[in-house]
């Protein structure tokens, strides 16, 4: 209720809506794989880009926080990110310019039997079901944790060869040059719902993190977790080793974000190894 003239009133109204209706994007530019921050004061709960639509969480400084995915293969351009209420009304919108991430290609060289190994009976399944995970908690907190110290042999998005011939899809998490038997922590607090044995992903854990964040962690030799334990960062999930389909000891990890794979070179800081595996 506002009591004095009806300009003042109105000047009233204006402000208040201003400072509600107020959200911001980061970072300005992303790129392909990048993950844009949404931060809002008012009581926009959910936002939309290019008809995918993500929730926004309150978070303890008393705004809302979203994280908007963009795919790898999103092509590069201006799309509007429209904030919405409650009521799916929008409340405001704001222009992005994502840019290209220009991915490199790879080959990777596979013996006859690695090429021909078959995925699990609902491998693709359980993992697909893992990634959608949406619980209301946040349980990360940044900085995140490397889940081991090595350098990068394969990043984020590159468009995967296998025997030279293109396969279609592209490395949707990085590849850390690890010695087998070296423990593999958990990048930030979280809940495993992951926890087992797959013929393609070898031996595997997969973190909810909360608010439409997890993580997993593959080609273990070892797991020292199981499906429902609870985790604090940095806690060992398991030991690196090269079950699955792996040519040799590594750990590949991903980072999804409500449900797609992001480069999580966004999140922590690694470098590439000296001599990176063949790019072609
Ligand atoms: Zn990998």
């Amino acid at each position: 209720m506002c009591y004095g003239t009806v300009v003042r009133c109105l000047f009233l109204f204006i402000a208040t809506s201003a400072i509600a209706q107020n959200c911001t994007t980061a970072p300005a530019r992303p790129k392909q794989g990048d993950v844009i921050r949404l931060t809002c004061s008012g009581d926009v709960t959910s936002a939309r880009m290019n008809g995918f639509t993500i929730r926004l969480f309150p978070h303890q400084d008393g705004n809302r926080l979203g994280l908007m995915p963009v795919t790898v293969d999103e092509k590069p351009g201006i799309y509007a990110i429209e904030f919405l209420t409650a009521k799916s009304i929008v409340n405001q919108s704001h222009n992005v310019t994502i840019a290209d991430a220009h991915f490199l290609s790879q080959n990777i060289v596979l013996g006859k039997q690695l090429a021909e190994l078959q995925p699990s009976l609902g491998e693709y399944d359980t993992v697909a079901k893992f990634k959608q995970i949406l619980t209301e908690d946040r349980r990360w907190a940044e900085p995140f944790l490397p889940p081991v110290p090595g350098c990068i042999t394969s990043p984020y998005g590159v468009h995967r060869l296998h025997n030279g011939k293109p396969t279609g899809n592209y490395h949707t998490g990085l590849d850390q040059r690890t010695p087998a038997g070296k423990p593999i922590r958990a990048i930030a607090g979280g809940d495993v719902r992951l926890a087992g044995h797959f013929n393609l992903h070898g031996n595997t854990v997969g973190v909810d993190h909360g608010q439409g964040l997890e993580s997993i962690y593959l080609h273990m030799s070892q797991l020292a977790v199981k499906d429902g334990d609870t985790v604090n960062r940095g806690d060992v999930l398991g030991y690196a080793g090269s079950t699955g389909r792996s040519t040799a000891p590594h750990l590949h990890w991903n980072l999804y974000v409500n449900g797609i794979p992001v480069n999580p070179l966004q999140w922590v800081s690694l470098k590439p190894c000296a001599k990176p595996a063949k790019h072609r």
